[in-house]
């Protein structure tokens, strides 16, 4: 797996003919879509230098020669700390946006700010995902993280609409799954305080090897019997294909994920307990997939996006779709990017069935609206 691959553009019109296209997102995270030089900006202006961690991703003391050593000094410099997740944890990396996040007015403008670029990408239909937990060392509950957060969401989808650009963007609510149990379960009531606002999936992220899905089966309890929906990022991080399909059949046995962030080898055929087929679960519960392949080779859980096997996929009549994750994290990483090589690999009918798709199985969307998304764009 080679860390840090990106893809090749050889047809820049294609290209540029699909950024043009209206397109869906369903796997988005806010903290990892806003560019790094509009990041650098805000630390600029606060006259505060972005630090590197004291602490690698084990929890291991780094050593730097200077105080000036650890400082990240040029937006550039910032991507290569954002791309380099096997030396920093997630939270560190993250932390660069989030710490941002800690108060009404940063929240409402990151919020906007997200909305406009991906109204700009010709992104018609969002849902977009952040973890409020990050966001209260300036005092502020999780409930009103979330609130604030939305209301920027509201106030981007106005703008967007005055510059000629309609986008309607939902909200998912994530736990970082290194919280501590009674942490998720907050998490989860925040989500639901704000379950027909805008909100409408619970969803655990971060770093997997360490904290498997049934770690907040409490949480994800919480959301049972309600209208919020659940989506679990499982099968990414793994080391064996085997560990994968082990935490993607936790997420669907014991949170009752609606949804799967990433799912890697979920094409291979897999007997959970020697008899239960995860494929075939996925496709009876209507479970939809969230693929991000360019996501997945950057970060070098793949070695080529054929490995994620999508046709197959799509053949088996899974709802797959593809998305970007983190778009901002890696060179080339939009949605258009991520279609590029989809088509790419399978051509245009299977690039466009995986973008409505992300119609079909949106989350904040009724069966009419969803009728009408697809009749208007594809
Ligand atoms: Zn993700």
């Amino acid at each position: 797996m080679a860390e840090g691959a990106t893809i090749t553009v050889s047809n820049l019109e294609r290209l540029a003919q699909l950024q043009e296209m209206p397109k869906a997102e369903l796997h988005v995270h806010l903290d990892g879509s806003i560019p790094a030089e509009i990041v650098f900006s805000w630390w600029q202006k606060l006259s505060k230098p972005i630090l590197l961690p004291e602490k690698d991703r084990d929890g291991n003391l780094i050593v730097y020669s200077s105080y000036q050593d650890r400082i990240v000094s040029s937006p550039e410099e910032l991507k290569r700390y954002w791309a380099n997740w096997t030396k920093y944890s997630i939270p560190d990396r993250f932390g660069v946006v989030t710490e941002h996040m800690q108060t009404p007015e940063n929240l409402r403008n990151i919020a906007k700010t997200h909305v406009l670029d991906l109204a700009e990408q010709n992104i018609v239909y969002a849902e977009t995902r952040f973890a409020p937990q990050y966001s209260i060392f300036g005092g502020l509950s999780m409930p009103d993280v979330v609130k604030y957060t939305l209301q920027g969401l509201q106030q981007g989808m106005d703008e967007a609409r005055q510059n000629g650009k309609d986008i309607l963007v939902k909200l998912i609510v994530c736990i970082g799954r290194e919280a501590k149990e009674d942490v998720g379960v907050q998490v989860a009531k925040a989500a639901l305080e704000y379950q027909g606002m805008g909100v409408v999936a619970l969803d655990l992220a971060c770093y997997e090897p360490t904290f498997p899905p049934e770690r907040h089966a409490r949480a994800f309890q919480e959301t049972f019997g309600t209208g919020l929906k659940r989506t679990v990022h499982a099968g990414e991080m793994m080391k064996t294909s085997h560990e994968n399909m082990r935490n993607i059949y936790s997420a669907i046995q014991f949170l009752r994920a609606d949804g799967i962030g990433h799912g890697i080898p979920l094409s291979q055929r897999y007997y959970m307990n020697g008899e239960t087929d995860v494929l075939q679960m996925v496709k009876d519960r209507g479970i939809r997939v969230e693929a991000n392949p360019i996501s997945n080779l950057y970060l070098g859980f793949i070695d080529t996006p054929s490995d994620l096997h999508l046709d197959q996929l799509l053949k088996a009549g899974v709802l797959v779709t593809v998305n970007s994750d983190d778009p901002a994290m890696w060179p080339k990483g939009t949605l258009a990017h991520n279609l590029y090589v989809a088509e790419e690999l399978y051509g245009r009918d299977a690039m466009l069935e995986l973008n409505r798709n992300a119609i079909r199985a949106a989350f904040g969307l009724t069966d009419v609206e969803k009728k009408a998304m697809l009749a208007k764009f594809y």
